[in-house]
């Protein structure tokens, strides 16, 4: 059998943590914690409800919120559609305006074109050279009829991290909402929603060690009234997402949540290390250099670009798992959006990488991935060339 590579690309997803499994596995079989979470008549319903009212403590404590402001849904992608298509359709009236920006992940940039499509204007923001949105530029894109802002916490190609305390400030002043995306901040930025001006926030399992399938919506109190549901039947979660609750998802999403609470501050200063590990090295050959913010940042994801003709990406691939979609939007390979907003050409993102660590890197994978990222710096053909 073929050796797996070195798994650099924890911030497409992370493994499910080995005691989050046992606690799923637990919510499955006929002897386990089956029940319907809404069979409030009966013990199995009671005791599967007591797991995902644990779940929701164990979520919203990780981030500073309380349990009833957290609303359960299928990933982050449906907590952003939930925001952005919930708060344009709870207002009264037709047209209105949203401010965004070009380096949200797709699940913000699809969603907020719909928006566009249905007569919302959208602002879509620049990143400053340091791949962050600058809080006076929300600021100046503030408009009367503006009633809500979405930005990321984390970038997930740079790893960069705005300042959403600064904006949220600026926002409030305006009356508007704001929304954030959080799906690479949680576990790795201490999000603390009871002092933070922000109304609503979107989690995703699958990036702190929990499983696919499952995420989280923070509704803060200034959001709730101002939030339609976008999937019906059934009135679950407070009528803001029907659909019985998946009591194994979220007791796995409650347990990543509060692992990754317990492990903090061991963890985030384990990543900083192996990350100077990996850093060192690869900055010391020529041309080398770290896309965004070299201090607004957390140390997991690293987005490197690389000198023309000096690096092969192609010769790493089978070695290590790396993120192409920093390089090229997989789906429809074209280049990453993020890039080309920070002012790469397309040649340019092609020469770069994402790589992502995590909790299960290790120093031996570290070494490793240098020997081979410089051996595949030697080996690129001298007029190595992307296609855009
Ligand atoms: C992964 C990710 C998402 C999508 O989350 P899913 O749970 O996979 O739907 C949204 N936003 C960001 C920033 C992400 O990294």
């Amino acid at each position: 059998m073929n050796k797996r590579p070195l798994y650099f690309d924890y911030a497409a997803t992370t493994p499910v943590d080995e005691r989050v499994i046992q606690v799923m596995v637990r919510c499955l079989g006929f002897d386990g914690n089956f029940g319907n979470p809404a069979s409030s008549s009966h013990a199995f319903g009671q005791e599967a409800r007591r797991s995902v009212e644990r779940a929701r403590q164990q979520v919203a404590e990780l981030v500073g919120a309380q349990s009833e402001q957290i609303v359960w849904t299928s990933g982050a992608t449906e907590s952003n559609n939930l925001a952005l298509k919930g708060v344009a359709q709870a207002r009264s009236g037709s047209g209105g305006h949203v401010i965004t920006s070009l380096i949200e992940h797709k699940a913000i940039l699809d969603t907020a074109r719909q928006l566009e499509d249905s007569g919302v204007a959208v602002t879509w923001l620049a990143p400053d050279a340091e791949g962050l949105i600058n809080p006076q530029a929300v600021r100046e894109a503030l408009r009367e009829d503006t009633f809500l802002v979405s930005l990321m916490l984390v970038n997930n190609e740079l790893g960069t991290v705005n300042d959403v305390v600064a904006i949220g400030e600026i926002v409030r002043e305006h009356g508007a909402l704001l929304h954030v995306d959080a799906a690479q901040g949680s576990g790795k930025v201490k999000i603390d929603l009871a002092r933070w001006p922000v109304d609503l926030m979107s989690f995703s399992a699958h990036k702190v060690y929990g499983p696919k399938g499952i995420g989280a919506l923070y509704v803060g109190e200034r959001a709730r009234p101002r939030l339609s549901a976008q999937i019906h039947g059934g009135g679950h979660e407070g009528g803001l997402r029907s659909g019985t609750l998946a009591t194994h998802q979220i007791a796995g999403m409650g347990a990543a949540f509060e692992l990754a609470a317990q492990s903090f501050d061991d963890e985030l200063a384990k990543i900083d290390r192996l990350r100077n590990r990996l850093l060192e090295p690869l900055l010391a050959l020529p041309g080398v250099r770290i896309n965004g913010s070299a201090t607004q940042r957390i140390p997991h994801t690293l987005s490197l670009t690389f000198n023309e003709g000096e690096f092969n990406p192609a010769a790493l691939g089978a070695s290590i798992a790396f993120s192409a979609t920093s390089a090229c939007n997989s789906a429809n390979n074209t280049p990453s959006h993020v890039l080309l907003a920070l002012g790469h050409d397309a040649r340019a993102a092609g020469r770069t990488i994402r790589l992502s660590l995590g909790r299960f890197t290790s120093e031996q994978d570290i070494d490793e991935a240098v020997r081979l990222i410089k051996a595949a710096c030697a080996t690129a053909p001298a007029f190595w060339v992307t296609t855009p």
